[in-house]
């Protein structure tokens, strides 16, 4: 008899399956609609499976895959399956992940991790109402932005300050408020693309300004924003390029330059910093990155930067300078339609209080605590794990630990090479991509880099408890076999 027909005479009826024991329970706290439909799918896939199995020519491995498919029509090994499709459909789609790829900032994975208290006040806000636009004091509306602005001008130096969605928001914002249907002074060198569809050149049309761009992709003098202001200039604008560098034969305008010009001719002068930042890294033995507090000394007018780059804090767009122009902001209409929300303002409230202890801020605040973790911290952390790995994984895989580099991402500081050490793991019994691959489908997903043959583990950017899970995760993966 065709060995397929067989095969598919075996596999069991929808009906038997639901009556299993392990299926039954899950009833309990899940709908039976769905566990029908896990049922039926699983079944399907199996079928699909056999019949895709070819047959002339291949027969050898034709076998091996048979016997296999045997396996899969054993009514436990089904259960197992519609078992675990029903935790796929009932999970939750957005969860936690645990990020061994030493990237800080991932922005495939969330970028910044909220510090402690922030994770605290979103809570605080989320189970309960909350004075979000009302005055306490007086008893009437107030605004949104009022719980934030004070801190955020005390730990810059700025008049005032908002913050809004995100940065690119930030950009769209000024740029509309400032400059629609006029024009805004730009270095060609300055022209940023950040990830995905974000490019300066873009966001500028959107925003209904127009574009001057002046100077070369490696030079641009002072005397090249002059000579390009007419009576239609409305802004001169500096962008920082956050993630990437020009080198070798170059000049840029210093924020203070542009500034003092900007005086000189009554125009306002704006400054995208992209991932601002409010501590000072070069005290930390990383390269120096252009803080708020400088560009506001330096005399900008308006500054913009993200919440969730070096900052630390949630998504949002950071705007700080003059009082009149954020007084402008306000009022523009696209405001409401990029505000955010009372979890952000929340959480960017926390984070700033964090930053009136620097040393606070910098335990405390995970972007900042992992960016600036020494390597012999990171070499205990990777020993550790590899022990871990011994324990638990058995023979299964050779474990080593070697040195290498991590990054901060996010678009920031796109030359700095963190040195660090990395817990490498060669599997004996399956390739490494395989391996990977069941770190990613397993719960909770683990992320790790792949380098040849080996599997690499970056313990800067694993969060408390993580070791133990992936070690786990290891001894579950070799379970498998
Ligand atoms: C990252 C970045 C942006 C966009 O910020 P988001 O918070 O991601 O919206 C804008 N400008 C610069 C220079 C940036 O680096």
């Amino acid at each position: 008899m065709d060995p397929k027909q067989n095969l598919l005479r075996k596999l069991p009826a929808i009906s038997v399956i639901l009556e299993q024991v392990r299926i039954k329970d899950l009833g309990s706290h899940c709908p039976h609609v769905l566990i029908s439909e896990a049922a039926s799918e699983t079944v399907q896939g199996i079928r699909e499976a056999i019949l895709a199995v070819e047959q002339d020519g291949k027969e050898a491995a034709d076998r091996n895959t048979i016997t296999n498919l045997d396996q899969i029509t054993a009514l436990d090994t089904i259960v197992d399956l519609v078992v675990k499709k029903v935790h796929e459909k009932t999970g939750p789609n957005l969860r936690k992940v645990i990020n061994a790829t030493g990237i800080v900032l991932h922005t495939n994975l969330g970028r910044a991790v909220l510090a402690a208290p922030a994770v605290k006040a979103i809570n605080e806000v989320a189970a309960n109402y909350s004075n979000l636009e009302l005055d306490l004091a007086t008893g009437e509306r107030g605004t949104r932005y009022a719980h934030i602005e004070e801190l955020v001008c005390r730990l810059t130096g700025a008049e005032a300050g908002m913050v809004v969605n995100n940065n690119a928001a930030a950009v769209l914002l000024v740029l509309n408020t400032l400059a629609k249907d006029r024009e805004v002074i730009v270095s060609r060198g300055q022209l940023v693309e950040i990830g995905g569809s974000f490019r300066i050149p873009d966001v500028m049309t959107q925003s209904g300004a127009v574009l001057v761009e002046v100077g070369t992709t490696n030079k641009t003098h002072l005397r090249d924003y002059e000579n390009a202001v007419t009576e239609n200039t409305a802004l001169l604008l500096k962008v920082h390029t956050s993630n990437y560098r020009v080198i070798g034969f170059t000049a840029e305008v210093s924020s203070g330059e542009l500034a003092a010009l900007g005086r000189k001719q009554g125009l306002a002068v704006y400054e995208d910093l992209g991932s601002g930042v409010l501590v000072d890294f070069a005290e930390y033995g990383i390269s120096h990155e252009p803080t708020v507090r400088e560009s506001i000394k330096a005399g900008i007018d308006i500054v913009t930067c993200s919440g969730d780059k070096l900052f630390g804090g949630p998504q949002a767009g950071i705007i700080v300078g003059r009082k009149y122009i954020i007084d402008k902001i306000k009022q523009n209409p696209l405001t409401r339609a990029l505000r955010v929300d009372k979890f952000t303002l929340a959480a960017m409230e926390a984070t700033l209080r964090l930053y009136f202890d620097e040393e606070k801020a910098v335990a405390g605040i995970p972007t900042l605590r992992m960016i600036m973790m020494q390597p012999e911290e990171i070499r205990s952390r990777a020993e550790n794990l590899q022990k871990l790995f011994r324990e638990r994984a058995g023979n299964g895989v050779d474990t080593e630990i070697i040195a290498g580099f991590s990054q901060v991402g996010g678009g920031a500081l796109p030359e700095e090479n963190l040195p660090t050490f990395l817990v490498s793991v060669r599997p004996k019994s399956l390739s490494v991509n395989t391996l990977e691959k069941r770190f990613r489908e397993l719960e909770p997903p683990v992320l790790a880099r792949i380098q040849k043959d080996r599997l690499l583990f970056d313990p800067r950017t694993l969060l408390e408890n993580d070791d133990e899970i992936i070690a786990a995760n290891m001894k579950r993966i070799m379970e498998m076999g």
